[in-house]
């Protein structure tokens, strides 16, 4: 058999880290197994769709590395399914449903449905709707539709209950006396989630149904659907929730403002968004794909912490590469527990993945941060990319993701440095600083070659005479040619700054001490 794998969003909002958890687990099983992995696009629901949720679903899964392998014929790469594009589809479906008896025509208005529902509530009886022709005779039923077009609904079968074997969730039962009968046609034609999903994983040839645990109460009203239609069973796993980090609560957009720490809005405003912004935009929160790529996250270190997330290798293992993943993924072992969205480890994972990544390949997801903060301009020059590999090899491990390079780069990529005034204070008005800062320019001026081994050498032959700890020197000198107190090793720094920057800005400085 070969696996075929469905991941489904409706195109109402942004790509939710959830929906993309979700979206690998179908996708690295078809791999692991040479299937095939299908996106489709849920837009039957016009009144909720947002025509400018797609492309970023589109982009962020391309973006991430974890695409679809097939669709309806276009040029260039794959376009998706569209449900909207498959309107006739469902309504033969539904037709021959009405013709065998399985479905039928409902006229209730909204309102009559409203007080049957108002009716339930006050008797406190669950509300299970039957319609008034649900034993209407099929062809009766066929004859009034094709007079006046109403909604259809599934005739749910009295009296039993619905089996699933679900590999996550293990067996649920469900008694059909609970169900009421379901909407599948709506009157002007469009089809409702349950029926279009069957539907649409009976002609994709899905093999595996994976979504997330929110659809467990939707599975019994789909297998009536394909026992109606006669049409074969996929297997069903339904993934748990991702709670907020430390709580029992669902991650969701709403409630991950609290996660834009003083830090990561730092970071966003580094990366050229404003407070506002931030404010406002539902994508740039927490709990999207759209944040983590614009701080620059590597998406390899993003799929490996979503893969983690509810399933696991062994009780060790947290990095895990993209061949282990598709080696050994397996349905069995994603927990059926709601897994915990855990902000740290993504950063510590993507701190991990920058470290392997060649240079070449970090200095180029570097650059698009520095054209956005106007550090360097539209097509930099080989110089510019000289500096940089520069700047990013003394910047080493500490870069973790893209968007660092604006902490680390800046000081060597402006021709003027803002000081922060508490380093100002700390360091370069200490008792003694401008002394020993004056006396250092001179021993820079002649320091040759102008390297690391040469002017660590100096600095610390300096210290030595002067009966010094090298801190005395290495902080105000920091300060003075960098503007701050952090960044890429002091040595490293002044060989990349060159001589003349150097001392053009110990004599700014001291200005200031
Ligand atoms: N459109 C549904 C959603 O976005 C898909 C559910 C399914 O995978 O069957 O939740």
């Amino acid at each position: 058999m070969t696996i075929r794998t469905r991941f489904a969003p409706s195109p109402t909002g942004y790509l939710h880290i959830g929906g993309v958890r979700t979206a690998l687990f179908n996708w690295l099983l078809t791999r692991r197994h040479q299937g095939t992995y299908v996106l489709r696009i849920e837009d039957t629901d016009t009144e909720r769709n947002k025509p400018e949720a797609l492309q970023p679903i589109l982009d962020g899964f391309r973006w991430l590395g974890i695409p679809w392998d097939e669709g309806p014929e276009v040029d260039g790469p794959y376009a998706p399914y569209f449900q909207s594009q498959r309107f006739a589809t469902y309504k033969e479906a539904a037709m021959r449903m009405l013709a065998s008896g399985h479905a039928y025509t409902d006229y209730l208005t909204k309102d009559q449905l409203d007080s049957e529902r108002k009716a339930a509530e006050v008797a406190k009886k669950p509300y299970i709707h039957r319609g008034p022709h649900r034993a209407t005779p099929a062809d009766e039923c066929v004859r009034l539709y094709a007079a006046n077009p109403t909604a259809l609904r599934l005739k749910v079968p009295e009296g039993r209950s619905v089996v699933i074997d679900d590999v996550i969730r293990g067996r649920v039962e469900v008694q059909t006396d609970t169900i009421g009968d379901p909407v599948i046609l709506r009157p002007d034609g469009r089809p409702l989630y349950n029926f279009a999903a069957v539907i649409d994983d009976v002609a994709m040839k899905i093999t595996h149904v994976i979504r997330a645990a929110e659809h467990l109460s939707n599975t019994p009203v789909q297998v009536l659907v394909y026992e109606a239609l006669g049409l074969p069973m996929p297997t069903f796993a339904h993934v748990p929730v991702v709670n907020e980090p430390n709580s029992k609560k669902k991650l969701s957009k709403r409630d991950m403002k609290k996660f834009v720490t003083a830090d990561v809005r730092a970071k966003l405003r580094m990366v050229g968004y404003t407070d506002e912004q931030i404010e406002s935009r539902d994508d740039l929160n927490p709990a999207t794909v759209a944040f983590y790529r614009e701080l620059g996250y590597l998406p390899t270190a993003i799929v490996n912490y979503l893969a983690r997330l509810g399933w696991s290798l062994d009780d060790k293992a947290e990095k895990i590469s993209m061949a282990d993943l598709i080696a050994n993924f397996s349905l069995e072992r994603v927990s059926s527990a709601p897994a915990s969205f855990d902000p740290d480890k993504l950063y510590w994972l993507a701190g991990e993945y920058m470290k392997e990544l060649p240079l070449e390949e970090k200095v180029a997801g570097c650059v698009p941060f520095l054209q956005r903060a106007g550090l360097l301009g539209a097509s930099p020059t080989p110089a510019e990319i000289e500096k940089l590999t520069k700047i990013v090899t003394a910047a080493g491990d500490r870069l973790k993701l893209f968007s660092d390079i604006l902490t680390y780069g800046r000081p060597f990529l402006v021709a003027k440095i803002d000081y922060d005034p508490k380093g100002v204070e700390k360091r370069l008005k200490k008792a003694g600083a401008a002394d020993h800062l004056r006396a250092f320019a001179e021993v820079l001026k002649t320091a040759e070659p102008f390297d690391v081994p040469t002017l660590d050498k100096s600095l610390h032959e300096y210290c030595a005479a002067k009966a010094i700890k090298s801190g005395e020197l290495v902080h105000p000198v920091r300060v003075a040619t960098t503007g701050v107190e952090v960044g890429v090793g002091l040595f490293d720094a002044l060989a990349i700054l060159g001589r003349d920057t150097v001392l053009a800005r110990i004599e700014d400085a001291l200005r200031l001490a």
